[in-house]
């Protein structure tokens, strides 16, 4: 049987969330408290529910313990996310993902038991600070507390030196995962294969080996 989705709040994120889940196939259930928007939903989610999630009888009603995985995409009015978060654990949803507006809600969210805390806004600007700061890091994704992955755009001083010469491994303790080359997607690349300009390599490790690498290899 499929997964069913619940998402509960309606702006920009959460509203996203659903569009994407629809155009997978998934069931949805979309909530908000807001009547014009659930109206906006109601051909898209599955059903489209007018609901104020921090009442439990109505949660209850709802039948919510029933769904896979909850998400909660209220950010702004934090009692109001808080407040459902709890309110899901304690009826006994299995998984709740839950959106922080700031740290201190982030770590409200995680000791009130939700599963998995995501900060959209913080992650997206660390994302676009990292690719302006240099100009050879293309994409940026954070993975755990200071270990990330990135694209590399590979530079002159690369060009014609196989993975093995860069030695990326021993030196930065970075492994090299994937190259892109032109529409060329090559994973877990053969040690002995030469870089070439213009390729993009794929790397992971740690923030600070990463960062080494950038500067002594690339630049
Ligand atoms: P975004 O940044 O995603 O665009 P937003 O700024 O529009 O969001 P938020 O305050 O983060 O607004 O809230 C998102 C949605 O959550 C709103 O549509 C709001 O009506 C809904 N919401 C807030 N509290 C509750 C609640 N207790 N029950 C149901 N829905 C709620």
């Amino acid at each position: 049987m499929d997964k069913e989705y619940v998402v509960i709040g309606l702006g920009r994120f959460g509203g996203s969330i659903v569009r994407e889940l629809n155009a997978l196939d998934m069931d949805v259930m979309a909530i908000d408290s807001n009547e014009e928007r659930v109206n906006e939903y109601s051909d898209i989610a599955t059903h489209a529910v007018v609901a104020n999630t921090t009442d439990e009888a109505v949660m209850k009603s709802l039948g919510i313990r029933n769904f896979d995985h909850v998400i909660v995409a209220i950010g702004e009015n934090i009692q109001s996310s808080t407040l459902t978060t709890l309110i899901l654990k304690e009826l006994g949803v299995k998984k709740v993902t839950a959106k922080a507006q700031n740290d201190y809600h982030a770590k409200i969210l995680n000791k009130i038991g939700a599963d998995t805390v995501v900060h959209p806004e913080r992650d997206m600007g660390r994302r676009i600070a990292h690719n302006v700061a240099s100009a050879s890091v293309l994409d940026y994704l954070e993975l755990a507390d200071e270990h990330s992955i990135v694209e590399i755009k590979t530079s002159e001083k690369m060009a014609g030196q196989s993975i093995v010469e860069l030695d990326a491994r021993a030196q930065f303790g970075i492994n090299i995962i994937a190259i892109k080359r032109g529409s060329e997607f090559i994973v877990a690349p053969d040690p002995n294969m030469n870089i070439e300009i213009g390729d993009i390599l794929i790397i992971i490790g740690h923030d600070n080996d990463l960062d080494r690498f950038e500067k002594k290899i690339v630049r």
